[in-house]
Formats: C-alpha cells, structure tokens, sequence
C-alpha cells in the first residue's frame, strides 16, 4: 500500500522482463520513475530501457530481497512469476497488484471458482486428475471441448483441442498427466476484453473494449471500436469492476470475453482474467492520451489515475514470429505505427512487435 503518491525520482520494480515490461518502462520513464527490472533471461526485451536490470531465477530469494529493497513499490508484467517470490518482495516493499489476483490467474480451476462464486457467467468445465475424470466430462459435456492445463497456460499454450466426434479414448491419448480442466467448446460470436485501471483509493477507469481476432489461438488483431452493443459493454466493465473490487485490485487488469450474441442467456463468458497490462491493450498507446502502461503506472505509484478516453478509432496487428521480416513494410507504409520489442530471435508464434493504424473517431 502506498499513502502518498511518489513523487517522480521514486523507484519501480518490475518482475519480468518481456514486451510488456518494456512498455511499462517506458511509460515509468516518461514520468520520471526509475526502473529495476528482474528477469531470470540474459537478454529481456525490457533491460533495454530500465534503468537498473537484475538478472537471477525467480528462486533466488537472496535477490529478490535485494531487488525489493532497491525500489518503492513493485509489480509484475505477466502472472505467472511464483508467489514464492512475489510474496517475498512483499515483506521489504509495497507491491501491487495483491497477490490473490496472481494466484486466480495462475490456477484456471481457482480462476473459474472465484468467477462463479461471484455469479460472472464462465464456460461449462469439469475438472479433471485423473484418467477417470475424462470419461465423465465426455459424457456430461460431450466430446467438443478443450482439455487446458490448470497452471502455465496462455497464448493457447498448454490446451488441447477435441474437436468432432471424439471419444473418450482420445481424449485420454490426449491428457498428459497434468491437473487440468476440460471445457465445454463455446460458440462465440466473437471475443472482446475489458481493461481497467483501479488506484488505491477504488477510483476505476475504463478503455472501451476492443474486439479480438485470433489466429492459432495467439491474438491477431484489435479493432476498436468493437460495434457491439452498448449494453453488452457495459455489461463487460460491470463484471471487470466487480472482479476488479473483490480482488481489491490496484493496476490494469484485463478480462477476456466470449460474447455469445444477443437474446442468449449469458450474453458474456469469461474467458480468463490477466491481472496486469494486455495485449489487446496496445493500441492505447496510440489511440488514447493515458495509456494502459502509464495508467498501470499511476495506479500503482498512487496517483490520480488518466482518462481511459479514446481520441481516434483504432487497429493493432501484431508481429508473430517471421512476419518481422516485413518490417521495412511496416516502417513505410502510410499510417502504421510500429512498435519493436527488441526480442534476440525471431521464432514461430513469437509476439515480435505490433502495429496500430489510427482512423477517424466515429
Ligand atoms: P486462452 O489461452 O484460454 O485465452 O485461449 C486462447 C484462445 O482459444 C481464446 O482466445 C479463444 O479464441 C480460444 N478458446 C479458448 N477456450 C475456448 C472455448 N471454451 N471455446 C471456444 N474457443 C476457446
């Protein structure tokens, strides 16, 4: 918890050290915060523009400590960084956002549980231990479904998708042993998220939701606006505030929705929650004058947080793997607004940049 806003010259730590971090940095600078970031890679995409880097695994209590004690408040880029340590930077420094929000994320089953708890619509799901386990979620939620590993998963990592006329059998040749959840195939209309922003006082701001494509279960491209429904958005922040102040939740956080269309009993779906910045966040750089890095920024130093108005319509594309080649394409074609992550290796489904193209408010 921070009780005065720190001034500019205060220190931020950041745990990882990918693209988003990187953002976050640069947004930090921009208000004249310091940076640590702490990654266990020698080469982070976001050492290149923090101002201290500390570089040992997650394990190394020793230098979270150290790393802790050298800044004011701490936060992470992406959620799976091990509570363990999390909780350790917690006893020598403020950290935000609270852990309870790291721990729903990391844990699809603990996710799904807090979301019912709090009457938030989620997929049909059984969980599954054992072999067992699949022959009965075949039989209560039929054979389309998605068999996802409870921990490590995302960006589609870690599911396996049983389409068609699977049996059972199958499903088993497909289950690797890990505690996981098989969910019941949704059919979605299309996919949106919500971002927002909360500071220690419960102040909340909203960006409108961009609609999401995906391509091999990576994200693809945003469109903002969405052009759906004013209530069904409306509907998506009221569940993004409502997970927002159970978890008393300080920084952005992002819900992803499946929304199913009109007249349907559950308009929306939870897909997941990311407690931190999102990719389909990205064109808010471009697109918004508080973006969702210097609002993450501000919510965490306790400041007042920025409007989460837009001032144009905007398109994010991302970068995947070899489509960086093109980047002299991107650089001199009219109206694309390139951003570099500085990854060392180009690889297949790799997230190596993204582009925003601005157009007219409508
Ligand atoms: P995730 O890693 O859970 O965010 O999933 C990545 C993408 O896979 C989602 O954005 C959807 O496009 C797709 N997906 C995941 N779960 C489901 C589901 N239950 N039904 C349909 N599509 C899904």
């Amino acid at each position: 918890m921070i009780d005065k806003a720190l001034p500019p010259g205060s220190k931020i730590g950041i745990f990882g050290g990918g693209q988003l971090g990187r953002m976050m940095a640069i947004a930090a600078a921009r208000l004249g915060f310091h940076v640590n970031v702490f990654s266990p890679q020698h080469v982070s995409p976001a050492f290149e523009v923090a101002h201290e880097r500390t570089i040992a695994p997650y394990g190394d209590l020793a230098a979270v400590q150290a790393f802790a004690q050298s800044v004011d408040v701490v936060t992470v880029e992406f959620e799976n960084i091990p509570l363990d340590t999390y909780e350790h930077a917690a006893k020598f420094t403020a950290i935000a956002p609270e852990p309870t929000a790291l721990a729903i994320a990391q844990d699809r089953l603990a996710e799904k549980n807090f979301l019912t708890s709090h009457n938030i619509p989620v997929a049909p799901f059984v969980e599954i231990n054992r072999e067992a386990d699949i022959v009965s979620a075949v039989y209560k939620l039929g054979p389309e479904g998605i068999l996802k590993t409870r921990r490590m998963g995302y960006d589609g990592k870690g599911q396996i998708r049983l389409g068609g006329r699977v049996d059972p059998d199958a499903a088993i040749q497909a289950y690797r042993g890990e505690p996981a959840i098989f969910e019941q195939i949704v059919p979605f209309k299309l996919e949106i998220s919500c971002l927002a922003a909360r500071n220690y006082d419960g102040a909340i701001v909203f960006y409108d939701c961009p609609k999401n494509e995906h391509r091999n279960q990576i994200l693809a491209e945003s469109h903002v606006p969405a052009n759906v429904p004013a209530d069904l958005e409306k509907l998506a922040q009221a569940y993004t505030a409502k997970i927002a102040e159970k978890l008393q939740y300080v920084g952005v956080i992002t819900v992803e929705f499946f929304a199913l269309g009109q007249g349907t009993e559950t308009p929306l779906i939870v897909n997941e929650i990311a407690p931190r910045v999102h990719n389909s966040g990205h064109w808010t750089i471009d697109a918004c004058a508080f973006d969702q890095f210097e609002n993450h920024i501000r919510a965490i130093t306790g400041w007042s947080l920025g409007s989460g108005q837009r001032h144009s319509n905007a398109m994010m594309v991302n970068i995947v793997g070899e489509d960086m080649d093109r980047w002299r394409e991107f650089a001199t074609s009219e109206g694309a607004i390139l951003h570099v992550y500085g990854k060392d290796e180009t690889r297949a489904g790799r997230k190596m940049g993204h582009v925003t193209y601005l157009y007219e408010k409508s």
